[in-house]
């Protein structure tokens, strides 16, 4: 697959312009010329992101935007995106979508992937909790969310992980009672990325204990501001603060903000699960320039003549090309009409193991300057690349868990035992339930 570089520094494929029918092609045109107008061009890294972020590695050496001045910059954006006509492609044109073929999402992405586009705090809306309420939601529902949440006027996270359901999500001890025409929400949620920014959030709870465990949960949504819901920041080990517990007391939900039938949350969570592996491990494309800064820092510290730096540095160069064919692939199967499937956790895998390989580098390249830590200082990224890397490996799923993942659903090898699959859940030793 050949690469070119027009005029204005733009990467781009010569095999996707190529393809490109003449409708794709004045289309492609005008994102370009959107982006143009509206956002500067990235200066280092595709991987570039910022303070809100789920990616682990904060490439570009900045001062940090605060969280208020980089909502600002994300509503700004995307309510004038979605001005422009260029939000939410995909989605049906009655919601407040443009009803287009997943082919323009891929030129969208193709065409962005040069900018320094504000969006790193819609992943979660946009692309796990958007498509799950579209899939689920009442006809209300999606009336009154889905715009919103398009035009980034609503922000959106996800309630999924407990203090003993993590991995095994299902095993969720949360509780929603049913009091006449509302649900009444318990318990304790955690990791909840940016919950302290939201206005609404997806939550799984279990509406029935006597079930076995996948049978009794149901997900709904959740107004962040709602009497009863406290949240609470947890520091991180990069100094950030992205993630927090939430508590939940008494908190009433009416039955209308249900996401699909009582008790079948499960099926719902697994749809919306697939969709953040997708979101988090194929984004990029595999283009653009994500060498760069690894490259400008061993020319910095003279070390671009050292050998095994250079194998390293072309080594990091196949596996980000990897990367980005294993992101056209899903997107590929995504256009074809198929849903986001087990295949997706490849990419989720392939990505974390990257990004350590990639903060490792970036700090061998620096040597001592890998210890700065402040802002200010250029090497400081590569010290926050290194402690950032390993949330990488833990959120949308461990590594270990794609790794079953791809072992039992891709490679069809023998399933883990599961003994507690049927039994009631009631009767399960799991978080601070003994049995
Ligand atoms: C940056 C970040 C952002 C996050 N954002 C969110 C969010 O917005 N919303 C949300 O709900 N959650 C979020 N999470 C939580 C994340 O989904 C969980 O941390 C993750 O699912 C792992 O669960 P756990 O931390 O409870 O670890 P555990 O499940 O307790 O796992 C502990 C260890 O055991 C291993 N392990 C567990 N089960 C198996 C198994 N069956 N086979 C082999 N090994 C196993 C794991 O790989 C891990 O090494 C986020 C996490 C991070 C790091």
């Amino acid at each position: 697959m050949g690469n070119r570089t027009d005029t204005r520094g733009t990467s781009m494929s010569d095999d996707a312009v190529r393809t490109d029918s003449a409708d794709e092609a004045e289309f492609r045109q005008k994102v370009r010329s959107w982006m143009d107008e509206h956002l500067p061009r990235k200066r280092t890294s595709n991987l570039d992101d910022g303070p809100l972020s789920i990616h682990p590695i904060p490439m570009t050496p900045r001062p940090r935007p605060s969280v208020a001045e980089e909502l600002a910059a994300t509503k700004a954006y995307q309510s004038a995106l979605y001005d422009a006509g260029l939000a939410g492609l995909n989605w049906p044109t009655e919601y407040g979508g443009q009803g287009l073929p997943n082919r323009d999402v891929e030129i969208f992405n193709e065409e962005s992937a040069a900018f320094e586009v504000p969006a790193t705090v819609l992943t979660i809306g946009l692309g796990m909790c958007g498509p799950t309420v579209l899939e689920w939601g009442t006809e209300e529902v999606k009336e009154r969310y889905v715009r919103p949440m398009l035009r980034a006027d609503e922000i959106w996270c996800q309630l999924f992980s407990e203090p003993g359901a993590g991995s095994d999500v299902a095993s969720l001890q949360m509780r929603a009672e049913r009091d006449g025409d509302e649900y009444v929400l318990n318990g304790q949620k955690v990791w909840t990325s940016g919950a302290h920014y939201c206005d609404f959030g997806v939550v799984i709870a279990r509406t029935d204990p006597a079930k076995p465990k996948h049978r009794g949960i149901t997900m709904f949504i959740v107004d962040m501001r709602a009497p009863g819901v406290t949240i609470r920041p947890l520091i991180q080990i990069t100094g950030g603060s992205n993630f927090n517990e939430v508590f939940f007391d008494d908190v009433r939900v009416h039955d209308s903000h249900r996401l699909g039938p009582e008790n079948e949350g499960w099926r719902a969570a697994v749809a919306m699960l697939a969709n953040e592996r997708v979101a988090i491990g194929s984004g990029g494309g595999g283009r653009g320039n994500a060498l760069r800064p690894y490259l400008d820092a061993a020319r910095a510290r003279g070390l671009d003549k050292d050998p095994v730096i250079r194998q390293r540095l072309a080594d990091l160069y196949i596996r980000q090309q990897v990367l980005g064919f294993i992101g056209q692939r899903t997107r590929a199967a995504t256009k074809a009409g198929q849903a986001p499937g087990p295949e997706g956790s490849i990419g989720k895998l392939y990505g974390a193991l990257l990004s350590r390989r990639a903060s490792d580098l970036g700090a061998d390249i620096a040597g001592a300057g890998a210890q700065a830590w402040d802002d200010e200082r250029t090497d400081s990224r590569w010290a926050m690349a290194v402690v950032g890397a390993p949330g990488g490996a833990i959120a949308g799923g461990t590594n270990e868990v794609q790794r079953n993942i791809i072992g039992e659903r891709v490679l069809g090898l023998p399933k883990e035992p599961q003994v507690d699959r049927d039994m009631p859940f009631r009767d399960l030793v799991v978080g601070t339930q003994r049995g």
